[in-house]
């Protein structure tokens, strides 16, 4: 009732491309029926969620908010969907995103904006706009994201609600459709931090059909938040990532947070990563490289619709080309070509090789932090969210969103945002990030519970 409401129309918020109404509805009143029979359940049981239309789920359509996939069912669903069945969490329905996940506005979705309920004339952010607006707008409890560069974080931020990219390879990746694989990570998006650690803790766990996968991950994240205790903690806050170009009323926020961990009993020191300035841009080499690699098989033969050309000779590379040409979007293809000139002979080493080395010195500069400390802390993006349209023409301008989010997807440590409060100037959601090493998600839970 809640989707039908808000969800449409000119002014609607537009988090679902899909809603899965029959589905979740049989699932709720079969969780009703075996309660009502004393049967034991998973603590989510009955508690919905919303996908990203990015995560491929059976009798559910999955787009990636692309033409070329348009009208697409998966014949199987991705490790994290099995899970959420397996816990009796009805599904909503298919989140908007920017198309395969490329954006920090969710304006590059080939259906249509969503908006963000704080100022329907503002964006939701990026690329997980629609799983954001869904939670802040009260459609869903509880969303799926995928974060590659701050997809899950950056939207979280700018609606102000919990966004968590886990440890890079605690969540399967099995059934996401791969943006960019080394980078990739499924997860949590929620109201509150435990909600998030519950979660989590559904969706986490080896899993042998992705090889990435942690056979390792850590536990006890919902015990974490449930804590929620900074005494005697040791906490970071990256030089780098405040202050300079970073909003009045996202500092302000920011600055308190620090007063309340202090409060709380944790140690505030400063830490400095000075490779940080460069993730960016090899951020923004890797990531298309990636993303040229994995979008090859959308070539109206393989997968995705097929266009024809409409003159002759209907060769097969003219068949790839219209079919290409139609099913893609420009900042799809902006970044296909991007990554594939990265990767051509002769160019290779000096564009792709040194964006690799530069991830070797952004994952040593938070080896360095966190020898000195126990997490980090910084905004979650520079500024509040923008109004629609403001930025769609300047691709670089909205690259630059992604600062304070992307050192954490090239070293491949969890990264967890949490509402700071608003901002003095605009009355707008801040977020707060908190990062921990590499399979310590339990303290970016412990931490970030103490500051909700
Ligand atoms: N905004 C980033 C990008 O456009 C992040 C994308 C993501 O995390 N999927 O690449």
């Amino acid at each position: 009732d809640r989707i039908a409401e808000v969800d449409g129309g000119e002014r609607g918020i537009h988090a679902f491309l899909h809603v899965n109404a029959e589905e979740a509805l049989a699932v709720a009143a079969d969780v009703d029926a075996r309660r009502a029979a004393s049967e034991e359940l998973h603590e989510l049981a009955g508690v919905p969620i919303a996908i990203k239309d990015l995560i491929v789920t059976k009798g559910q359509p999955t787009t990636a908010a692309s033409k070329i996939l348009e009208g697409w069912m998966s014949p199987y669903d991705a490790t994290v969907i099995k899970k959420i069945r397996a816990a009796r969490m009805p599904m909503l329905g298919k989140t908007n995103l920017d198309e395969f996940a490329m954006g920090s506005s969710t304006e590059h979705s080939a259906y249509g904006i969503t908006r963000n309920p704080w100022d329907l004339d503002r964006i939701p952010g990026g690329s997980g706009g629609g799983s954001a607006a869904a939670v802040a707008a009260f459609e869903a409890p509880l969303a799926l994201g995928t974060d590659t560069g701050g997809s899950i974080r950056q939207p979280g931020a700018v609606t102000g609600t919990v966004g968590v990219k886990p440890t890079y390879g605690a969540v399967s990746r099995y059934g996401a459709i791969a943006m960019a694989s080394s980078l990739d990570q499924i997860g949590p998006v929620s109201r509150t931090v435990l909600d998030a650690a519950l979660l989590q803790e559904v969706i986490g766990g080896h899993d042998p059909l992705d090889s990435t996968s942690l056979t390792d991950p850590s536990t006890g994240l919902a015990d974490a938040a449930r804590l929620g205790n900074v005494a005697g903690m040791k906490i970071g806050v990256v030089k780098e990532l405040h202050g300079e170009g970073f909003q009045a009323g996202v500092e302000n926020r920011f600055n308190e947070s620090l007063d309340l961990l202090r409060e709380a009993g944790a140690e505030i020191v400063e830490v400095s990563c000075p490779n940080f300035k460069y993730a960016l841009g090899a951020y923004y080499l890797i990531m298309p490289s990636e993303a040229s690699s994995n979008l090859a098989k959308f070539d109206g033969v393989r997968f995705g619709n097929r266009t024809l050309p409409t003159d002759a000779p209907l060769t097969i590379e003219r068949v790839m080309a219209a079919t290409r040409a139609a099913g893609f979007g420009d900042e799809v293809k902006r970044r296909i070509i991007l990554g594939t000139y990265a990767l051509s002979a002769g160019y290779y080493d000096a564009y792709y090789g040194s964006a690799q080395r530069v991830r070797t010195l952004v994952q040593r500069d938070f080896e360095a932090a966190f020898a000195q400390v126990d997490v980090l802390i910084s905004p979650t993006t520079p500024t509040t969210a923008f109004k629609l349209g403001e930025k769609i023409d300047d691709p670089l301008s909205m690259y630059l969103l992604d600062i304070a989010t992307i050192p954490a997807n090239l070293a491949g440590i969890p990264g967890l945002t949490l509402p700071g409060g608003l901002a003095d100037e605009d009355g707008l959601p801040v977020g707060i990030q908190l990062l921990a090493p590499a399979r310590e998600d339990a303290r970016v839970y412990r931490v970030g519970a103490v500051l909700e």
